[in-house]
């Protein structure tokens, strides 16, 4: 499998080089040159499976050419082993053809798991066959953080170094980062938002002489490895509920538009989607484009679903190229106007095609809250804010009741308490065992100004495993 470049200036890679790539040379990100196609008596036939043999066959064209099909089932086995429900992406109904898919099951009690802890062991896999090192620096709203942590604790050869928004993340979130120790782990808090923070991963991956040769790899959902991992519970879950013979829909609590992305690829390789709802928060420029054709950047705004704050969308890029038939010079000029006008539309008839799969709603704290609590009332189950978006999203949007509708539950309700409390379900939730002692741990952090010099000195001299490059 070769990958391109949603900007077509970058050379095209193979597996191996796309996973330790992150963005293209060129600005743009990673696509798979031609999308797997199965064929629905293939899907069928997947019915029942395992997890982690359902990923291995939904995967397996991904990879071909770079890993052996012997350690890929070995390393997704291992990968899904970790998790804590032997469904590993169990089903919850919650209402007449509604359920909740439950993606919260992994070490860090959210959905970015199913992809991080396999990014993990795919990238010290094949650092140990090449015989390098790498650095990681990555930007997160809360969950990506933890995740990335978590699958890359045991890498022999990568130094993480995640960057935060200073008070800006809840504190479990901070403490499933800052209370992880190892001498290749760095947490540094920025003052500023996310965006900063991604800005200045961006800005590291453009101009990487602090770096001293050693190569920087991505984590944030622009890396194709992760939107490949969360393509297979798209596939598990329409299993599950009468697919491929029956089609579903999902409704999807976005942020970066790395998760729904992956719903949209699922369909690309003939699974049967009959919708996909975009639920943001209150910073909806997803929103604002699929209801009225708008990609316009705002300020941003601090939710109760801080895991979707982002003023924009990065992996929106990818979906932009197919719509504009795969043409990198228009999704270039596209972003270059973007980037100093700071807004688009795009024709009629590609917004017109977006919108045959594509629904969106924006849903502000309030009705997050009233989600959680009506949720509560009708079934007992406590719902985490951004699942509650995707929920409330669900409901508003639905096109047939017909059709299954299937809700991304993205994390654990007692990862963001604030949201479970204001909506006053009254229920103590508790910490899944392994994190129980999450608040006696000590922490390690360091404070950062929100200036990129600053953070790129600070890897240079802790790049090494706490030393310097
Ligand atoms: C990251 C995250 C999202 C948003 O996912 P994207 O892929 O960025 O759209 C939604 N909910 C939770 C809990 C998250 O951690």
């Amino acid at each position: 499998m070769r990958y391109i470049s949603t900007r077509g200036q970058a050379p095209a890679l193979n597996f191996e080089d796309v996973l330790l790539a992150g963005l293209a040379t060129d600005g743009g990100l990673y696509v798979p040159e031609n999308l797997p196609r199965f064929t629905q008596e293939e899907i069928a036939s997947w019915a029942g499976l395992p997890y982690h043999e359902l990923a291995f066959r939904v995967m397996r064209p991904f990879v071909t050419g770079s890993i052996p099909d012997a350690d890929f089932k070995k390393i997704l086995e291992e990968t899904y082993g970790v998790f804590a429900h032997n469904a590993v992406a169990p089903l919850r109904q919650l209402n007449g053809n509604e359920w909740v898919l439950e993606l919260f099951h992994g070490p860090t009690l959210a959905f970015k798991d199913f992809a991080l802890q396999l990014l993990g062991r795919l990238l010290d896999y094949v650092l140990e066959k090449r015989g390098e090192r790498v650095v990681i620096v990555g930007a997160t709203s809360g969950d990506t953080g933890s995740a990335a942590i978590e699958g890359c604790k045991r890498c022999e050869n990568v130094d993480i170094f995640i960057l935060h928004p200073h008070n800006r993340v809840s504190e479990v979130q901070r403490r499933q980062m800052t209370t992880i120790f190892g001498e290749n782990i760095h947490n540094i808090a920025i003052e500023g938002n996310f965006d900063d923070c991604q800005e200045m991963v961006k800005a590291s991956f453009a101009d990487q002489g602090f770096l001293k040769g050693t190569r920087l790899v991505a984590v944030n959902s622009i890396n194709w490895a992760r939107i490949m991992a969360q393509i297979v519970y798209y596939f598990h879950a329409a299993l599950q509920l009468g697919g491929p013979a029956r089609s579903v829909s999902f409704s999807v609590p976005t942020g970066n538009f790395g998760d729904i992305f992956a719903g949209y690829l699922a369909r690309n390789m003939g699974l049967p989607i009959n919708q996909l709802i975009v639920a943001t928060n209150r910073n909806d420029i997803l929103h604002r484009f699929m209801s009225g054709n708008q990609y316009v950047k705002e300020t941003l705004h601090a939710t109760l679903s801080p895991s979707m704050d982002i003023m924009v969308s990065s992996n929106f890029e990818r979906l932009l190229f197919d719509l504009h038939g795969r043409n990198g010079a228009a999704i270039a000029g596209l972003m270059d106007s973007f980037k100093q006008g700071g807004g688009f539309s795009v024709e009629q008839e590609r917004w017109t095609e977006a919108r045959k799969l594509f629904d969106s709603l924006a849903v502000d704290d309030a009705q997050t809250c009233e989600t959680i609590a009506e949720v509560f009332q009708q079934t007992g189950e406590v719902l985490d804010p951004h699942t509650a978006i995707g929920v409330k999203a669900a409901r508003e949007c639905r096109r047939s009741l017909d059709i299954p509708m299937v809700i991304l539950g993205t994390a654990h309700p007692v990862k963001f308490p604030d949201a479970v409390e204001k909506a006053g379900v009254g229920k103590a939730l508790e910490l899944p065992a392994h994190l129980s002692d999450l608040f006696e741990r000590d922490e390690r952090c360091t404070v950062l100004p929100n200036d990129l010099k600053a953070v790129q000195s600070f890897v240079s001299q802790h790049g090494n495993r706490g030393k310097p490059l």
